[in-house]
């Protein structure tokens, strides 16, 4: 009896055993196989690279954050790094890129015309090139360009400035002061030239008056779109030319960090007074600091380029490139890098001052209300 219990409870136990191996077995194969899915899926999508200049504005932080996890959720491994405005870091780190075999490069550059090299050794070995928001000059081997209507965003910045000072109901002339973006990014000359195209006709006229005479991106021009060069250069402004104890009417700055830049040289000198009222100053970016001064009505305007829907589109674009497809391009003159029209996908800017940024940046969620307290 023991001995057939024993030889039954042995065969029972053999059979709970049997079972165990079987299941593991399956369990194991399934891992297996879901493991090699995953790496088949990893290895035919392949590795992107995405070179962004700096950390110190916060619309690269989440463009770098969204073009990640847009690329990744489509099978993409990502590989995202920030060069802190430093040419020769960002160099390396595209180099590092190709190294890497990256099947794609999404690249907004700091300085537009120094990646003739290592785009060329990209092209070598057929590495896909976009150019992200800024465009890269002097490189046959970009393949796209994914930025906004970048002379919209002057003009928007321009007709807010008129807006805000009422002209052409109230006639002025108006003191203006002029701010331009880095010369070696094209867009800063696309954004001063669309706010020329409006300012222009009106200095002309001698409705707007440049009490300081410097026009002209050669002049008016921040490298790295610095905000302690642009205060410098506004505190300068104001020393040699306002101390006579005429007034700045208006400032036409094309970056939030800039506009903050030339608020604190104007506070310095008495500005945000009741008896010398902020002028009407232009941004860009809607970066939650200024969004808070447009508040407080330190800045009067920004202008809203929504890096989601940018992010969305760039990394749409990447994925049809790389799977054979045909990508979304709706422009295919504007943007000429010296050595080609590059294809490009423009998206559309938006003018926010005090009377929509609830509506505008707060409703899409771009920034919680809670933030702006
Ligand atoms: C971008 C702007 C940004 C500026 C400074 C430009 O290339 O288009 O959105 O304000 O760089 O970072």
């Amino acid at each position: 009896m023991s001995r057939t219990g024993g030889n039954a409870g042995c065969d029972f136990h053999k059979g709970e055993i049997k079972v165990k191996i079987i299941k593991t077995l399956v369990g194991a194969l399934a891992l297996g196989l879901a493991a090699m899915t995953y790496t088949a899926s990893a290895q035919e999508k392949g590795l992107v690279g995405i070179a962004m200049p700096t950390k110190s504005s916060l619309r690269w932080i989440s463009d770098g954050n969204e073009l990640k996890a847009a690329l990744e959720s489509k099978g993409y491994t990502v590989d995202l790094q920030y060069a802190e405005d430093d040419i020769p870091n960002q160099l390396a780190q595209i180099e590092n890129m190709v190294t890497k075999d990256a099947k794609a490069l999404v690249v907004a550059s700091i300085d537009g015309t120094t990646l003739s090299a290592v785009l060329q050794q990209a092209a070598d070995k057929g590495v896909k090139v976009v150019a992200y928001d800024r465009l890269i000059r002097d490189s046959g081997n970009v393949d796209y360009y994914t930025t906004f209507d970048n002379f919209k965003v002057g003009v928007l910045q321009a007709e807010s400035i008129l807006k805000g000072l009422g002209y052409p109901e109230k006639k002025g002339p108006f003191n203006i002061e002029l701010f331009g973006g880095s010369p070696d990014d094209n867009n800063a000359f696309f954004f001063y030239d669309g706010a020329m195209s409006v300012l222009q006709p009106l200095i002309d006229k001698g409705d707007f008056v440049v009490k300081s005479g410097q026009t002209g991106m050669e002049k008016v021009g921040t490298l790295r779109w610095d905000a302690a060069v642009a205060q410098a250069r506004m505190d300068n402004i104001l020393s040699a030319n306002y101390s006579d104890g005429s007034r700045v009417d208006a400032v036409l700055a094309p970056y939030d960090g800039l506009s903050r830049g030339i608020i604190s040289s104007l506070r310095g000198v008495g500005y945000g007074s009741a008896e010398q009222p902020w002028p009407i100053i232009s941004g860009q970016d809607a970066e939650v600091p200024s969004v808070k001064a447009i508040i407080t009505g330190e800045q009067y305007s920004t202008v809203f380029k929504d890096t989601r829907e940018l992010a969305k589109v760039t990394a749409n674009l990447v994925d049809a490139v790389l799977s054979g497809g045909k990508p979304e391009i709706n422009d295919e003159k504007t943007y000429n890098n010296g050595v080609k029209v590059v294809p490009s996908y423009l998206l559309v800017p938006v003018s926010v001052d005090k009377s929509n940024y609830e509506q505008i940046v707060v409703g899409s969620g771009y920034i919680k209300a809670e933030d702006l307290k």
